[in-house]
């Protein structure tokens, strides 16, 4: 749905000839800091805090990484259990 309202948002940007310019503020993945930037339109990451920039599937991958690793005792259970009827 969000993905659908972005490509809506896009064209009506585009239309008026109007530069998007949306930003989303997300934990930093290398200073933890709650100050990198996602700039929506340009897919680039960027941190006020440690001035990293990466582009968003870097960042993605990082953040997804780092998120497996918080949660491999609850995923390791979740893969080895055959579950009631197994
Ligand atoms: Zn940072």
């Amino acid at each position: 749905m969000i993905i659908v309202s972005m490509k809506i948002i896009k064209q009506i940007c585009r239309l008026q000839d109007i530069r998007m310019n949306v930003e989303i503020k997300i934990v930093c993945p290398f200073c933890g800091q709650r100050q990198m930037i996602i700039e929506v339109n340009r897919n680039r990451c960027w941190c006020i805090k440690c001035k990293k920039e990466k582009h968003l599937d870097e960042i993605f991958r990082l953040v997804e990484r780092e998120y497996n690793y918080k949660h491999q005792d609850t995923l390791n259970i979740m893969n080895n259990t055959t579950g009631v009827c197994g």
